[in-house]
């Protein structure tokens, strides 16, 4: 599975999806630049989560907001006390840890052992296996999930009580029943924040400091009577936005999953209090249906609910996706009270209250929020998608089945020799078609290896101009994922995509 990841990520880079930032000056960490691939198919799971958002529901409507804010809203929200990361480090290694991520990897280490234990008396046994009595009963399984349960009762209690002497010591603990650092010499745990801050104005006037946003939910939440009153929207009613945000990620590996700069697609939910719980499943509910229409297999999602609730949280799940290195957050849902709300309220001075005209009477709204990755959620497309076919003659074929609907190139329109006349009639074809969708014209190398490279790409539709179309105005269309081809004539082409190019 780790080597699927590595031919993904360099695939990525092959083909244009996506480049280390800076390449030329050896790299940013954890830093990426989209290419000209990679921003097709962003941009095109942004409109599908745009459009799911603000057309499917008419209560539903957009703003963009700046990514430089008044910096006491970062006071407000809690980001400026409690926007912190446990951090270790390592005095042999030098190596610097977040101590919660640590302890997930020994616990990921535990579980590890107990699969393999399972495995191989599954081996031994053959089909008289009860993998269930096994679980239950073998002494060397129990040991290991007593041991996990025991790390995970500890864990939990010291991110409940704040206490960082303990995350430390269950680490030093851990360290020595399965090493994970290859060595027992630890700092202190302490807390870094993650916010990213710059200055504006000159010094000279006297500089502000100011942060670049962690989040983009805080510009919808100081935004909220504007769009309220200017749009006259009646609670429940959300406001959706896509932007940029930073991070100071300590821990930044794993390719796009974890990154500095990345780009979320936010939904804040505003309903009455005392609605919230019903509306927190009603979201989780839409946003699985969401995941699940493009087609990766309703077994590769799982809600992950909290035990551990943030302070101003009353219910939070999160949706994970299989990724190759395991089942992984791509969206929380979480139901925000009106602590946000509640809060600027009191940093601003301004009342943050709704009107209700059936109520008679005015309120602080409780928020349910959708958030989502787009940089997580470009990597499940991807890692769903790319498939290694082996072909009778043997070859290999990379092909990304990417759905249709947000592949980043439609249509390859292809001219089967470059001669004849073939260019300049496919180019007529094109140039009918690229009002419609994004469409590659391609001349150059043999028509198999054309087919090949849209594949890489992940092209839904090649559409070949051999000698018979200048006879009857037929072409073939072939189906990137059956390799099958059709003939169809040059007016049915636009049908056939569209049709097919809908989620
Ligand atoms: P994690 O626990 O993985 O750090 P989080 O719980 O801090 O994530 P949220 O604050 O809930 O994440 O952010 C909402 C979504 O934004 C996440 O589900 C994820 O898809 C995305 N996200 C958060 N941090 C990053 C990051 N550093 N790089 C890429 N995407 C991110």
């Amino acid at each position: 599975q780790e080597d699927v990841f590595k031919k993904i990520v360099s695939h990525c880079k092959e083909y244009g999806f996506v480049f280390p930032s800076s390449e030329i000056y050896d790299g940013l960490g954890a830093v990426y630049d989209y290419g000209q691939m990679g921003v097709e198919l962003k941009n095109n799971i942004k409109k599908y989560w745009w459009d799911s958002m603000t057309l499917l529901h008419e209560n539903v409507v957009g703003i963009d907001s700046a990514i430089f804010m008044h910096p006491t809203i970062w006071k407000a929200s809690g980001h400026v006390d409690a926007f912190n990361d446990p951090l270790i480090d390592n005095k042999d290694s030098k190596k610097r840890y977040r101590a919660d991520v640590l302890i997930e990897e020994y616990l990921a280490k535990i579980d590890e052992k107990i699969e393999k234990e399972v495995e191989k008396a599954a081996k031994r046994f053959g089909d008289s296996f009860d993998e269930k009595m096994y679980r239950e009963t073998n002494p060397r399984v129990l040991e290991n999930q007593q041991k996990r349960d025991e790390v995970h009762a500890r864990f939990a209690k010291a991110l409940n009580d704040s206490n960082l002497d303990d995350l430390r010591q269950l680490i030093v603990d851990c360290e020595i029943a399965c090493p994970v650092s290859g060595s027992r010499n630890w700092t202190e745990v302490r807390q870094f924040n993650l916010m990213f801050a710059t200055e504006m104005g000159s010094t000279a006037e006297g500089a502000m400091k100011v942060y670049l946003r962690p989040e983009t939910a805080q510009g919808i939440f100081v935004n909220f009577l504007n769009v309220q009153k200017t749009g006259r929207m009646k609670v429940p009613f959300g406001i959706a936005q896509i932007g940029k945000a930073f991070r100071n990620e300590i821990v930044a590996r794993q390719f796009i999953f974890r990154m500095r700069e990345f780009e979320q697609m936010e939904m804040q939910f505003f309903v009455a209090p005392g609605t919230e719980l019903d509306w927190f499943e009603y979201w989780k509910k839409e946003r699985l249906k969401w995941h699940q229409a493009l087609g990766f297999g309703n077994e590769n999602y799982q809600f992950h609910d909290h035990d551990k609730l943030a302070h101003y949280a009353n219910a939070a799940t999160d949706i994970e996706f299989r990724m190759p290195f395991g089942f992984k957050e791509v969206e929380g849902i979480h139901s925000r009270t009106d602590f946000d709300l509640s809060q600027h309220e009191k940093y601003s001075g301004k009342k943050m209250q709704y009107f209700d005209p059936e109520l008679n009477s005015s309120y602080v709204p409780y928020v349910v929020e959708t958030s989502i990755g787009v940089d997580r959620m470009f990597l499940s497309v991807l890692t769903s998608s790319y498939c290694e076919e082996k072909l009778e003659g043997g070859e290999i074929r990379v092909v990304l089945k990417i759905p249709a609907a947000i592949a980043p190139v439609k249509l390859a329109v292809l001219p089967l020799v470059k001669k004849d006349g073939l260019p300049e009639k496919a180019t007529e074809i094109m140039d009918a078609l690229k009002f419609s969708f994004a469409c590659q014209y391609d001349e150059k190398d043999s028509i198999g290896r054309r087919y090949r490279r849209q594949d890489a790409i992940g092209t839904p539709y090649c559409v070949t101009v051999d000698h018979q179309t200048l006879k009857d105005n037929t072409v073939t269309v072939r189906d990137r994922d059956t390799m099958e081809q059709k003939r169809v004539t040059i007016n049915e082409i636009e049908k056939e995509i569209s049709f097919n190019t809908d989620i």
